[in-house]
């Protein structure tokens, strides 16, 4: 049963907390010339036509993307020179993906393996991201290929976990899938994402990490409304195991502009920035 596709939210705010965390770390990682590995165990379509049907049926993008001024955040300017680069003009017509943002980062000596299981997304993203033989494009379940994945032959990775959590055990299965992650390969670079839908279950999964001898998790949160339990996503974040060690301060400078323009000024939108578990 997939019946989440990205193409209707691409852009929105969760997609900016989860995109600049992304580019943070690749920049970080790309400092070295020593080879990494990305893995985007849920890489949805790459590229996201903004003009299309979908993305206006909800026009997530408006309250996202579309509100973010490049001179008014000028630490995120990479990330707006990513989005530019997919742009013909300087009108906002696409929006890319997690693999997208991840190609501009590869460079010869680096390797990407994208999993979508939506056949329509995976061929989209074929489309958008195929011809290029260092990226492996797969339609598999990509909480089960990573386990085949660690460790990778370069010794460093960053895995990005990004699924919908359209069925509940989702919450389950990402921390069994990392804690599984951690013990193959400890130093890996992991990005969690998760939604506010329902406090309770972040909470839950905030105490499995605490819990669970994983060491070096930070948590960065965007929210543009209170929690709620009848009104859908309120906030989202991305739990991050091993993050560079810039990440903590670049985001702590960030989310609570981010937090003011995406919000609103509604005074219930928020941000949060916690370590999890010490190095
Ligand atoms: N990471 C993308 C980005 O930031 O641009 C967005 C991904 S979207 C939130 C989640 C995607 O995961 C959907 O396209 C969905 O079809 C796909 N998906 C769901 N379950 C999957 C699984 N077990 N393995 C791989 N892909 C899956």
């Amino acid at each position: 049963m997939l019946s989440y596709r990205h193409s209707f939210h691409a852009g929105n705010f969760a997609d900016i907390i989860k995109h600049v965390v992304l580019i943070e770390t690749l920049q970080y990682l790309t400092q070295k010339d020593k080879p990494f590995e990305y893995i985007d165990t849920h890489a949805g379509a790459g590229l996201y036509d903004l003009g299309s049907s979908d993305a206006n049926k909800l026009k997530e993008y408006q309250a996202g993307i579309a509100k973010l001024s490049a001179a008014d955040f000028p630490e995120l300017q990479h990330y707006f020179d990513i989005i530019q680069s997919y742009n013909q003009t300087d009108k906002l017509s696409v929006y890319p993906g997690s693999p997208a943002i991840a190609k501009t980062f590869l460079r010869r000596q680096d390797r990407a393996w994208l999993y979508e299981l939506h056949p329509r997304d995976y061929k989209s993203l074929h489309d958008n991201l195929g011809s290029h033989k260092k990226i492996g494009i797969f339609c598999q379940d990509g909480f089960q290929q990573l386990k085949a994945l660690l460790p990778p032959a370069s010794r460093r990775a960053l895995v990005l976990i990004d699924p919908s959590y359209e069925v509940k055990f989702e919450y389950d299965l990402v921390f069994d899938t990392l804690q599984d992650s951690y013990k193959k390969f400890a130093t890996g670079s992991y990005l969690l994402w998760y939604p506010v839908v329902d406090r309770q279950r972040v909470e839950r999964l905030e105490k499995k990490f605490i819990r669970s001898g994983i060491k070096n998790i930070q948590r960065f949160e965007l929210g543009v409304a209170a929690d709620s339990d009848e009104t859908g996503m309120t906030a989202s974040g991305m739990f991050v195991i091993n993050p560079p060690w810039t990440l903590y301060d670049r985001m702590a400078a960030i989310l609570p502009r981010l937090a003011k323009t995406l919000g609103n000024d509604n005074e219930k939108a928020h941000y949060k920035c916690d370590v999890i578990a010490g190095e």
